[in-house]
This record gives C-alpha cells, sequence and structure tokens, in this order.
C-alpha cells in the first residue's frame, strides 16, 4: 500500500505536478480494492491500508518541511518487502489474559510480559527476524510532576560518555557494555559466510537469518541494559538531569560513529525521559552550550579541557576531580537551576 501510495503520488506530481493529499489517497483505495487486480487489498483491514498511506503521508511531509528549511532531505523511498515488516491498527483492539484480538484477522495468543497498563489506543504489529511482536500503545494519566520536590540530595546529573556508559553526578559509574562491538567478530564471519551463498539458494536464506538473529541479539542486549540502568536512576532519584546530546552530529564523525551507537544514549535517554514521566519525576534536558567539561563544579571556573585530559584540576580553587564526574557535576548544577528558575520548586 505504501509503495503504490507513493508510485501514485510520483506519477501524479510528473504529469501535472500535482500532489495527492491523504484525503484523496484514501478515496483511490476505495477503487483499488473494487478493481480485479487488486481485490486482494479488501483482505485486509481498511484501517491498516490507510495507515500505511497516512505513514506515506507523514513521510511526505516530513521532506517537504525539510525542503523549506533549506535542507537536503532524502526523498521517501519504496520499502521493501521482507526488511522491516509492520502493519497498525489505530483502532479496535481487544485484550484478554494472553490473547490479543486483531481486527480481520481475530484473536492470536501472545507472551503478556507485563501488565497492560490505560486504555489501549493503536497497536503496531511488526515482525522482526523470525519473530513476530505486537507493540501497544497505551493512553495513561500520568502524575502531575509539581507533587515531587525539587530538592538537591534526590537530584542526579549524568554525562554520557564512551569511556563510561555514564557517570552519574553521586560519584558512581555505569560502565560502556559495548555489545555490538564484542558481537562483531562473530557478525563478521557470518556476514562474510553470507556473501558467499549463492543468491536464491535456501543455504542462504538460512544464513540471512542467522545474521539477522545476531543483529536483534545485540539489540536486545542493548535494550535491557538501558532499560536496567534507566529504572534505577529513576527509582532513585527524583530530578534527573542529562545533557542535550547531538547524537546525530556525533555520529557524523565517522571514527567515533559505530562506538556512538553502540553506546545506545538514544535509547537510554529516551527511557529516562519518559520513566521520569510515569512516575512524575523531574527530567531535565541540560542545553548544549552549557560547558559541562571546561567548567569547575567547585568554583565555577572555565577552562579549556582537550578530550586527552581525564582529569579535572581548578587552577582557581584547587578542586581535582574526574573528567566526567566534574562534567556530571555541572549538569545536575544546570539541570537544578533551569527547574528552579521554572518555579518547579
Ligand atoms: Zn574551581
Amino acid at each position: 500500500m505504501f509503495n503504490r501510495g507513493l508510485a501514485a503520488r510520483i506519477k501524479a506530481y510528473a504529469q501535472g505536478g500535482n500532489t495527492l493529499s491523504f484525503a484523496d489517497q484514501c478515496k483511490d483505495l476505495t477503487q483499488l480494492k473494487k478493481a480485479e487486480e487488486t481485490a486482494w487489498l479488501g483482505e485486509a483491514h481498511s484501517q491498516v491500508l490507510q495507515q500505511s498511506l497516512k505513514d506515506l503521508d507523514l513521510a511526505y511531509r516530513h521532506f517537504m518541511r525539510r525542503v523549506k528549511m533549506g535542507e537536503k532531505p532524502g526523498f521517501p523511498r519504496f520499502k521493501k518487502k521482507g526488511r522491516k515488516d509492520s502493519f497498525r491498527y489505530p483502532q479496535g483492539i481487544n485484550l484478554q489474559h494472553g490473547k490479543v484480538f486483531l481486527p480481520r484477522i481475530g484473536w492470536v495468543r501472545y507472551r503478556d510480559s507485563r501488565a497492560i497498563e490505560g486504555e489501549v489506543l493503536q497497536a503496531t504489529v511488526k515482525r522482526e527476524g523470525e519473530h513476530w511482536f505486537v507493540c501497544l500503545a497505551c493512553k495513561l494519566e500520568l502524575p502531575d510532576p509539581a507533587s515531587v520536590a525539587v530538592t538537591e540530595n534526590r537530584a542526579v546529573g549524568i554525562d554520557v560518555g564512551l569511556k563510561n556508559f555514564a557517570m552519574l553526578s553521586d560519584g558512581s559509574e555505569i560502565k560502556n557494555p559495548r555489545f555490538l562491538t564484542k558481537a562483531l567478530a562473530r557478525l563478521r564471519k557470518a556476514q562474510r559466510r553470507l556473501s558467499r551463498k549463492m543468491k536464491g539458494s535456501n543455504n542462504r536464506k538460512k544464513q540471512v537469518m542467522k545474521v539477522s538473529r545476531l543483529h536483534a541479539r545485540v539489540k536486545n542486549c542493548r535494550k535491557d541494559f538501558c532499560h536496567k540502568a534507566s529504572t534505577a536512576i529513576v527509582k532513585n532519584h527524583d530530578v534527573i538531569a542529562v545533557e542535550d546530546l547531538n547524537i546525530k552530529g556525533m555520529v557524523k564523525n565517522r571514527h567515533l560513529s559505530r562506538a556512538i551507537s553502540d553506546a545506545g544514549w538514544g535509547l537510554f535517554i529516551q527511557m529516562l525521559k519518559y520513566k521520569a514521566e510515569w512516575k512524575g519525576k523531574h527530567f531535565v534536558q541540560v542545553g548544549r552550550f552549557v560547558a559541562t567539561s571546561q567548567t569547575c563544579s567547585g568554583c565555577g571556573e572555565k577552562k579549556p579541557m582537550p578530550l586527552s585530559v581525564r582529569s579535572y584540576s581548578c587552577g582557581n580553587c584547587g578542586l581535582v576531580v574526574d573528567r566526567d564526574w566534574n562534567a556530571s557535576l555541572n549538569v545536575r548544577a544546570a539541570g537544578l537551576a533551569v527547574l528552579n528558575a521554572c518555579g518547579g520548586a
């Protein structure tokens, strides 16, 4: 559906410079279902098909917005079957212990590892490797963060880095697990084997599965690690301050890109944010303009700190502290300052 929609948009534009809207395409969908050649579309739930068109519409909007901003975004691409297969129901989902009702498909058993909270709004069904997942988006009443006091002794500043995954302002370190780096030898071997298999052969298919399983494993390990680390931090603190990292910009640095993607900070920070919201705690991202590494956490004096210098020693107040720890203390102070300025206290 996505590909058909994209092709129709490209064609309409080439023929007369017209832009098809989401509503136009939904009307076309009704016609397509009647046509003999594409009658099979009728087998899928109509809202699922519409969601696909909605995704396309969104991809277009993002594209247009970025063009207007003078950027050079990539044009929406056709999707390849088998790469990231997924579909979404905007409504009509029902749950019963261990079973989920998907319109047009029926009751499907699933492993409910955790209780569903709140009202289920939409469901996305996706395949990753050989496994199928259903992601449920739920509506929750969030606790009011104003009811949690902003106190210094329940505040934590977090500095993420490559030496340590994260350094907390209480002095504790979270070691960098480097899942991808560890799995790289096995991945390379599996990929080499794959390149030697004949195209279209069954052995190739099997090897493709093996490679994707290895990738999935790395991803799961990273996710699990981020979950554990973020849950512990949110549990033990009421104020969580992190630096607003320019991860996308950093990944462009080719020397560091793999190490940075491997670290999974983006995921980690995302988790900290939503878990803090769930618990009604304060989450602050400190602006990139705050010189967290260059500033002395003791007296506020600034000095240049090249990456190779691992410890901060202040010429003004005599403080000597680990570089990342110093940064995390600054993040904490800046976070508290933001909250107090907003009247969060
Ligand atoms: Zn100082």
